[in-house]
């Protein structure tokens, strides 16, 4: 069995057509990622024994004969701030590292209802804070096309385990960007679905209002099965949302024709890579080639995305990691004369830098006195941003831009300077601030990397993004 030309698509024929079984492909993937983690190192942990216990249990489906979900049998990678229960999830920080999960977040459930194969929990940046992995408390990981580079980040771990064939499909999470640069820098495609489109319950909270769980896989269809599988409305998540969705069909018609597709001005600026900008231009002249028309469209507020979120986003997690006190989870130091010293004692040990400075701002955004200046600012940036999108959708039905302003950077190049690192943000920032949906996909080679493209739309557009990607797919491959 090949695993690099596996696709969800392709293993579930197999698996129909009994040409495996599926206690056979979990075995052949985690004969691979014993080889292949030796350099790519993109899971904190594996889980061999659930995995070859839940292949067994849709091989009996299978002869007895039961209609099985395309993602039956399916091995599949979970980010480790993501809960599966019975396993760690340690969000790659020390101060969860003995942190087991005691229930399943809502998106695992539904694929382990579906009997995907939950094969281990992926690297990323401690508590999803970065854009290359390379903050994790743990390991670093490589990109799969240059060992040298970076993966992205934050879900580094599941776009490099997906690129390299440790998986066939993964889950990361996405609050200004961590599905979809990752997913650029590696070659595969990565969802950033709406806000509320799925339940966040069981993801360890980063920044709750922006926070989304998203797929990372080899193509366009594989990415719709998996959204389509762990999306709905969740009486766990308030913010999740309670309406019907449209959702992505693949079909032969694959030209676009009457797809009107805005090049947002403000996404092709000073500091975009020479060779990203070509891929994108060819990219809009295959859109055309396939029947969509291409128009210059203007988000003026875009300049002030990152000042907002890099406001409103500490503001967030300094409130949602008070919770890591060293009492109520994972490490904990008892030492110092009262409680405040342990708290304090168990934070100065479990928290890495990326955290710590996050908490640190976000406590001073929120403080009185500075509240309005900062919190209260972005917030208002924030509303303006969200205007610009829908004033724009009113003119184009979706937005094409490169997904991250250079390919993978070296490990190690910009780890010691936050702000280069925050850069890196530049256009996958926004679309959370507005709560669109986002998705990247591939779409040619710069300085011998993948280049994805960022296609955006309306809420609950995912269906239309969908349809664009694998028109544009089909097209190119
Ligand atoms: N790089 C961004 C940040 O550090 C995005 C992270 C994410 O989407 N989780 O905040």
């Amino acid at each position: 069995m090949n695993l690099s030309e596996l696709t969800i698509h392709r293993a579930h024929h197999s698996l129909l057509k009994k040409e495996i079984s599926a206690v056979e492909l979990a075995k052949s993937f985690f004969e691979h990622i014993k080889n292949s983690e030796k350099t790519i190192k993109a899971y904190l942990k594996l889980t061999p024994d659930s995995a070859l216990d839940s292949a067994k249990q849709v091989d009996d489906w299978i002869s007895q004969g039961k209609e099985i979900h395309p993602l039956a049998g399916i091995p599949i990678a979970i980010k480790d701030n993501i809960l599966v229960k019975g396993f760690q999830a340690t969000a790659a920080s020390k101060i969860l590292e003995n942190y087991t999960a005691s229930y399943d977040a809502t998106v695992v459930k539904k694929l382990k209802a579906v009997g995907a194969l939950i094969i281990g929990k992926t690297n990323l940046d401690e508590f999803a804070m970065g854009a290359s992995t390379e903050n994790s408390a743990f390991q670093l990981t490589h990109n799969p096309h240059d060992n040298s580079k970076v993966p992205g980040g934050s879900s580094g771990g599941s776009a490099a385990a997906v690129a390299a064939f440790e998986a066939i499909g993964a889950l990361g999470s996405d609050t200004g960007g961590s599905v979809r640069q990752p997913a650029s820098f590696c070659g595969v495609v990565g969802l950033r679905p709406t806000y509320g489109a799925v339940s966040r319950f069981g993801l360890i909270a980063m920044a709750s209002s922006l926070d989304q769980i998203g797929p990372l896989a080899r193509n366009t269809e594989d990415a719709a099965i998996l959204f389509e599988t762990i999306s709905g409305n969740d009486n766990f998540d308030s913010t999740s949302y309670p309406g019907e969705q449209d959702f992505f069909r693949p079909s032969k018609q694959e030209d676009l024709r009457g797809l009107k597709i805005g090049l947002p001005k403000e996404y092709f600026i000073e500091g975009l890579d020479g060779g990203v900008a070509k891929v994108i231009e060819q990219a809009a002249e295959n859109f055309k080639k396939l029947g969509a028309e291409i128009k210059q469209v203007s988000l003026p507020h875009t300049k002030y995305s990152l000042s907002a979120y890099y406001v409103i986003v500490p503001s967030e997690v300094s409130a949602n990691l008070a919770r890591f006190d060293g009492i109520r989870y994972g490490l904990s130091i008892h030492q110092g004369n009262d409680l405040m010293e342990v708290y304090l004692n168990s934070r100065e040990q479990g928290l890495g830098a990326e955290p710590k400075r996050r908490v640190m701002l976000g406590t001073f955004a929120l403080s009185a006195g500075y509240y309005d200046a900062y919190y209260k600012k972005a917030q208002k940036v924030r509303a303006k941003i969200k205007e610009d999108f829908e004033r724009v959708f009113k003119e184009v039905d979706i937005l094409l831009s490169p997904t991250a302003p250079t390919t993978a950077f070296k490990l190690g190049e910009k780890s010691q300077d936050p702000l280069s690192m925050y850069l890196a943000d530049v256009f996958t920032a926004p679309q959370p601030l507005a709560g669109i949906p986002a998705i990247s996909v591939p779409a040619g080679n710069a300085n011998g990397l993948p280049v994805g493209m960022q296609l955006m739309g309306p809420h609950f557009s995912e269906a239309l993004l969908f349809k664009a990607a694998y028109a544009f797919e089909k097209f190119t491959v």
